[in-house]
């Protein structure tokens, strides 16, 4: 009999209540129970995201939001800036270019996240559009939004945050810190599976969405705002996907946005406690409450030991990915786990060094995780 245990930064596990109602009877969008819902799930959205702006939901992976922030704010030849510290800073780049933007790519050593004076330096007048990541999941590192926000508000640029894997883990808010900007995912801390993604977008970013040449069909901000005027989409919406979003957005708020923070940060500290006593090494100085990434150890094979973790324990943690394949693995922290899910992991992490010949004592990595968790 396997059981699979999750801990892939998304998709992430749904929450039992969440999967069941996706099996109900399938019923017509352009109804009033379907606008009843989108209006619940949209106000969950704003809550997530600390917002009052209009917040805009597509039938995507987090990706299409990624690029809905390109098409519907940059005409061919603007200049934005774009932060590479990663796969999914990377992405931002590969996006800009495809959209004929003049990209201004910040190369940040994966493992570090970006300094904002670097950011400040480079804000003349000309700049349109900052692109940044909370949490560049392929790295595991968490970046200073807060103060990168301060800076790009005081000029002319909007500023664009990816925020897919760290909402609600890591804190995020729209509004106080003037986040123009903030994309969303499903199948991370939202705890459902791919396929719904969402942005808010400010005044600020609407008036450059006013005036913004690149072509935007689905993806569209104006069309989306119409429809969603009366709570309805322009096209046909993932209902299924809706209702399961309805179902965690309920959970996230009966639990509260700061408490969740705490949660998420008390998870990620166990993992580190959990690794330093194990005497691995955290990949990042750093680290996000949402990914833990930790450098694979001299001796161990990195392929082998996601793998055995996988495919003898049912245990999914991601490996790394592009230049940091077979380096470091990640264990995700976020959306549907607690704290025994952690005792979990790391017992599985002890299990496969153990089989792979990595000396350590046994236990050591549970026993600092738990006193993490009993604190
Ligand atoms: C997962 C993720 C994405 C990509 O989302 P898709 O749903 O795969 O399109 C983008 N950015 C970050 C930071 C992510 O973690």
């Amino acid at each position: 009999m396997k059981k699979e245990y999750l801990y892939s930064p998304g998709p992430t596990t749904v929450p039992p209540e969440a999967l069941s109602v996706m099996g109900s009877p399938m019923f017509h969008h352009r109804t009033k129970r379907y606008r009843d819902l989108f209006k619940e799930v949209t106000e969950g959205l704003k809550y997530a995201l600390a917002t009052e702006n209009d917040v805009l939901s597509f039938t995507s992976s987090g990706t299409g939001a990624m690029e809905s922030s390109m098409a519907n704010i940059i005409s061919p030849g603007d200049r934005v800036i774009t932060v590479n510290g990663g796969k999914f800073g990377e992405r931002w780049g590969e996006i800009a270019r495809a959209y004929d933007a003049d990209v201004d790519e910040i190369m940040v050593d994966w493992g570090k996240p970006v300094d904002p004076d670097e950011i400040k330096k480079r804000l003349t007048d000309a700049v349109k559009a900052v692109y940044v990541t909370l949490c560049e999941t392929s790295t595991g590192v968490v970046s200073d939004i807060k103060t990168i926000a301060s800076i790009v508000a005081d000029t002319q640029a909007i500023l664009v945050v990816d925020t897919i894997s760290g909402l609600l883990c890591d804190d995020i808010r729209v509004d106080e810190w003037k986040v123009d900007i903030a994309v969303g995912g499903s199948q991370k801390g939202l705890m459902i599976p791919p396929g719904w993604a969402f942005v808010s977008v400010s005044e600020k970013a609407w008036a450059l969405a006013e005036s913004a040449k690149s072509p935007a069909y689905y993806l569209s901000y104006k069309r989306a705002k119409k429809s969603i005027a009366t709570f309805d989409n322009p096209y046909t919406p993932a209902v299924s996907l809706a209702r399961a979003l309805k179902v965690t957005l309920g959970m996230i708020r009966q639990e509260g946005r700061e408490n969740l923070l705490e949660h998420y940060l008390k998870l990620a500290k166990a993992i580190r406690a959990a690794a330093g006593a194990l005497s691995l090494e955290l990949f990042t100085q750093s680290p996000s409450n949402c990914v833990t990434a930790i450098k694979v150890p001299d001796g161990v094979d990195g392929t082998d030991l996601v793998k055995i973790l996988r495919e003898k324990y049912g245990v999914t943690f991601a490996g790394g990915q592009a230049k940091l394949k077979g380096k470091i693995f990640r264990i995700s922290s976020m959306g549907y786990l607690n704290e025994f899910d952690i005792l979990t992991a790391i017992s599985a992490l002890e299990m496969a060094l153990g089989d792979l010949g990595y000396k350590f004592e046994k236990g050591s990595g549970v026993k600092a995780a738990q006193e993490v968790l009993s604190g």
